[in-house]
């Protein structure tokens, strides 16, 4: 069932975090979304906020995460980024996120189809799309199941250089971010990567 804001999101827990986001898009993939009372989380939320997750995920219109998880206002600390990349501005808003706004669970979240996978397999470079692409491209080398074909066109490439972007993002987030590695390395947070079908609407956590 939907969670309220107005919970206590203090003694949440980063699993009850996740159950949540499960839950949701479960809630999602069955066209079950409940309604939310705007009006009532308008009020409860203009003088604060505590989103209970922060989210990593990419700029895609087909993967907003309000929608994906069945959240509302309130709930999700959001940055999106072409590729889910673990840029120094992304890194510092979730540093916000989480240091600031307390939310105890981090999702990276990537998504079937990627077009920002997709340029990093084809070598794309165009102005400062090229730097978006650079980010994703470590994760080529670190792809080593396939031989040939090694591009766009093959979507079983595309799919294991997008599974592998997500942790290499994660990795990305733990190297360059003294806060959240600490509240990481003491258990006051959890870190889990995920990836969105956007065909079928559901979301896999890598656990
Ligand atoms: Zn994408």
């Amino acid at each position: 069932m939907y969670k309220h804001p107005s919970i206590d999101r203090d003694k949440m827990t980063p699993a009850e975090g996740l159950q949540i986001l499960k839950e949701g898009n479960q809630r999602f993939v069955n066209n079950l979304r409940e309604n939310k009372d705007y009006p009532s989380l308008l009020e409860k939320t203009k003088n604060q906020q505590h989103p209970f997750v922060s989210i990593l995920s990419c700029s895609d219109s087909r993967a907003p995460v309000e929608l994906i998880f069945d959240q509302a206002i309130g709930d999700i600390f959001s940055v999106r980024l072409a590729g889910n990349i673990a840029s120094k501005d992304a890194i510092g808003s979730l540093e916000f996120g989480i240091k600031y706004l307390k939310s105890k669970l981090l999702v990276i979240l990537g998504h079937t189809s990627c077009g920002a996978v997709k340029a990093c397999c084809d070598h794309f470079k165009d102005a400062s799309i090229t730097d978006v692409v650079a980010k994703i491209t470590p994760c080529l080398d670190q792809e080593q199941t396939t031989a040939d074909l090694r591009n766009s066109s093959n979507a079983e490439f595309v799919q294991n250089v997008s599974d592998l972007n997500v942790k290499h993002q994660i990795n990305e987030i733990l190297e360059h971010s003294e806060i959240i590695a600490d509240l990481y390395q003491k258990n006051q947070i959890s870190i889990i990567g995920g990836m969105y079908n956007i065909e079928s609407g559901e979301v896999h956590f890598f656990e």
